[in-house]
């Protein structure tokens, strides 16, 4: 039996760890897969190829985001610390779902913007009528009249974005 040392499974698998990379990087996906079972930093660094300093860069950086946790264990021979790293398999799912949503939140935030306030546009920017208004409907940065434009492609394409995201949520 060949052994899956993925920490993240299932149908959706793939989907899920574009999505960690997305979030984090291809290196910090690196590690969470080393760390099927928990590891030293130097070992980490030997097997995956990557300077130890910047393995413990990685590492603090997952930790940060509570994705890993370690021991910390001292050589009475020579006083060092050493640290043993383990993955948290029940944050994975959770930092996903949590990127998810702050994207989600995002994509709605402008999805407002787009269908209340921002319609209309010079070569510059996008503002609100409130704001074009307030400059004479002139714009003060370039000078060009704003122009009322249309956002339904735009307003569309970020209503499909939505669905994507949220059923992609409901998955997770
Ligand atoms: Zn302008």
């Amino acid at each position: 039996m060949v052994e899956d040392d993925k920490a993240v499974e299932g149908k959706n698998s793939d989907l899920m760890r574009n999505i960690l990379i997305e979030s984090l990087s291809e290196d910090h996906i690196r590690i969470i897969d080393q760390l099927a079972e928990p590891k030293h930093d130097e070992d980490l660094a030997e097997e995956l190829n990557i300077k130890a300093t910047i393995i413990r860069t990685l590492l603090n950086e997952l930790h940060s985001y509570n994705l890993v946790e370690y021991e910390r264990t001292k050589n009475k021979r020579t006083g060092w610390y050493t640290y043993l790293w383990k993955r948290r398999e029940d944050k994975i799912q959770e930092h996903i779902k949590n990127y998810l949503q702050q994207k989600l939140e995002a994509l709605n935030q402008r999805l407002k913007e787009e269908q209340e306030g921002v319609k209309f546009n010079c070569s510059c920017r996008k503002v609100s009528y409130e704001e074009a208004l307030n400059m004479g409907f002139i714009c003060t940065e370039c000078g060009e009249p704003f122009m009322e434009y249309d956002n339904t492609e735009e307003i569309d394409k970020l209503i499909e974005e939505i669905d994507t995201l949220k059923s992609l949520i409901e998955q997770t």
